[in-house]
């Protein structure tokens, strides 16, 4: 089996040769940052990935969580690996070195986190979402709650979770039914069940701090009426040591499909009476403020599933050039043919293929993302911060929706390519499968992601968004146009974007019209074709910078035009290798994905509304 779960080279591609994130360093927020400090942390979070988190992977996956008088017991081997992944300094490297942090671009932390969710995501999730609490607090809580939780749980001693689903209140979050009632003293009384809360209880750490939505009595129905509160399992008082119990008590583990060394706990708030919480931010603004803890949230989604993607596609890959089984299809008269590694046979292939491109896709996009938030922070005008705040907005369903869509094909494949020991729990990438499922519901399911890109972001500030990014899409569409070894290529990426803004468009004139269903009706369609649009995109713009190096390399060699010596070339020169591979991840995805989607805009824009139409008893007999 092998350790490699991540293609360092094309992280390092993506950061430096097509982000440019050298940009970020010459900003005074990140002027102690460096090539070399990235690629330092880059070797560290390798490390600590494979030799600490990987091993606890299939571990605890057989352990799972234990709950038993009402305590939660995490896998054993989670407990070594907490202490050093905190130790390492990974839970806040992205924050000012002022609250503990290293002072990270973001975009810098989500390569390095690419190892950890690649090596051991239930594990990841512990700190994860410490981390998302504690920036919460940080951003919206007074100095004596910053000063009381923010610091302790920066520093990974406490925990953190985030508290939003009831039983009858999932995707609609505004059903929910939590009450929070004031207290003369300015705290208040919480009472209610919050059901699938990951980390929810668990033995990592002595206190877990719970970001709760609730509604204050008297306050309106619906999200409106939504305040968000810190409510930790056990008090602190003010010298910080704890106190006592709060009355949050665990009612539940859930037995899952994947994930299991992550505790999803039913958690019942103040049974006894005895729960008390703080309200976080301002009364009915909790929604609004939850939002800055899952826009966080949602990245990681997409980076789990990139996780979960990369490390199954580099098994595969080398699995594939193991086996040997059956015989290349040239040979196929021959009886005497020596069996082959199946990587020789054409459909493993494309195969792999297909899983290549969609990593790199993903990688580029999620990276990018990363890199939205930073200029946002660095920029030096307000309109530039607005742009790319925007950007993250309009980003940030795709990387969750579109990532975990494809990502699940991608683990899926991985199967196949094993064959039967595949779906056998002796390899792990019937592991990686089972977790990966999860991606798509949780942190706001796909289907009400993409009806967050339709119905909200395509339209925010009127249609902003969505135009710098064709506008982005544009300049590489005008540029690899020009390339004579990619144009034919890129003129997929042309005719795919042109549907697409055809369709946006064509959804825009719907407006609120009767017609406004058609959009709403096809918003996973649509987000499939926009993402698939971003990902050309990016993987076009790779590859015009690939091949200009690559041809750099054959001119540095003296190969001529000789295809022969390219391609021996190739065989020896790990760079060159590498470019190579950029260049015909692209020509695969431009001719693979890229050339359906001007059919598929075209079937959403014949207006079928079947699905909405048939009667609901027609729907099984
Ligand atoms: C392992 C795990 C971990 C989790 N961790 C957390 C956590 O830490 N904190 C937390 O608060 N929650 C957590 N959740 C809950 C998760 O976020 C919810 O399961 C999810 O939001 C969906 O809610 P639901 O399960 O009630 O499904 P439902 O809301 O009942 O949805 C069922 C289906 O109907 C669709 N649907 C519902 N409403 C609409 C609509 N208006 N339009 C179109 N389609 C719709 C959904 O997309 C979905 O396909 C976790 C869940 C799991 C399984």
């Amino acid at each position: 089996m092998s350790n490699v779960l991540v293609n360092t080279r094309d992280q390092l591609f993506v950061l430096f040769e097509q982000l440019g994130v050298e940009k970020l360093f010459e900003k005074e927020k990140f002027a102690d940052v460096s090539k070399e400090v990235v690629l330092m942390l880059q070797t560290e979070a390798e490390k600590l990935a494979v030799n600490s988190l990987l091993p606890a992977y299939t571990i605890g996956d057989k352990e799972g969580c234990t709950f038993k008088d009402g305590k939660v017991s995490v896998p054993e081997s989670f407990h070594d690996v907490y202490k050093k992944y905190v130790e390492a300094g990974w839970l806040c490297a992205m924050e000012s070195p002022d609250v503990g942090g290293q002072g990270l671009p973001i975009s810098v932390t989500t390569a390095c986190s690419e190892f950890m969710f690649a090596a051991n995501f239930p594990f990841l999730m512990y700190p994860g979402l410490t981390h998302g609490a504690a920036r919460l607090i940080e951003m919206h809580g007074t100095e004596e709650q910053k000063n009381k939780y923010m610091y302790t749980m920066y520093a990974g001693k406490w925990g953190g979770t985030m508290c939003l689903t009831e039983p009858g209140a999932g995707s609609d979050v505004g059903a929910l039914k939590t009450v929070a009632k004031r207290s003369p003293d300015g705290t208040f009384s919480i009472t209610g069940t919050k059901i699938f809360i990951s980390c929810g209880d668990h033995d990592l750490t002595e206190n877990i701090i719970h970001p709760v939505l609730a509604r204050i009595e008297g306050d309106p129905p619906g999200t409106a009426g939504i305040s968000i509160f810190l409510v930790p399992k056990y008090r602190v008082n003010d010298d910080g040591t704890l106190g006592e119990f709060n009355d949050v008590r665990t009612g539940n583990v859930e037995h899952k499909m994947g994930i299991k060394g992550s505790a999803t706990c039913t958690l019942n708030f103040g049974d006894e009476g005895k729960c008390i919480g703080e309200l976080l931010g301002r009364e009915r603004q909790g929604l609004r403020i939850m939002f800055d803890m899952m826009n966080e949230a949602r990245l990681e989604v997409g980076m789990q599933s990139l996780g979960h993607a990369t490390a199954a596609y580099e098994h595969a890959v080398h699995y594939a050039k193991e086996r040997i089984q059956g015989h290349a299809i040239w040979e196929m008269k021959n009886p005497d043919a020596k069996a082959v590694p199946i990587i020789q046979h054409p459909d493993i292939r494309r195969k792999l293929l297909w899983m290549k491109v969609h990593v790199e896709g993903i990688r580029a996009m999620l990276y990018f993302t990363g890199f939205c938030m930073d200029m946002a922070k660095v920029s030096d005008t307000e309109k530039e911060r607005e742009k790319w705040r925007g950007l993250v907005e309009l980003l940030i369903p795709v990387c969750k929706a579109y990532s975990s869509e494809k990502a699940q094909w991608v683990c899926s494949t991985a199967i196949d390519v094993y064959g039967g020991y595949g779906y056998c729990s002796d390899y792990p990438v019937e592991q990686y499968f089972r977790d990966c499922k999860i991606a798509s519901i949780y942190e706001g399911t796909n289907g009400i992601q993409c009806l967050d890109l339709v119905g909200r972001k395509l339209g925010a500030r009127k249609g902003a968004d969505v135009m710098n990014l064709f506008g982005e899409i544009n300049e590489t569409i005008m540029k690899t146009k020009q390339c004579e070894d990619i144009k034919r290529h890129a003129a997929y990426l042309e005719e795919a974007y042109n549907a697409l803004i055809d369709l946006t468009m064509h959804f825009a004139q719907l407006g609120k019209s009767a017609g406004f269903l058609l959009p709403i009706l096809n918003a996973t369609p649509y987000m499939e074709i926009f993402g698939d649009v971003i990902i050309g995109h990016f993987l076009m713009q790779a590859a015009d910078i690939a091949q200009e190096k690559l041809n750099d390399i054959y001119r540095s060699k003296n190969v001529g035009d000789s295809k022969g010596k390219k391609r021996a070339l190739i065989h020896e020169d790990r760079d060159a290798a590498f470019y190579d591979g950029k260049v015909a991840s692209a020509k695969f995805f431009a001719v693979e994905v890229l050339s359906t989607v001007k059919a598929q805009c075209e079937a959403i824009k014949f207006g079928e509304r079947i699905p909405i139409e048939m009667a609901d008893e027609s729907f099984t007999y």
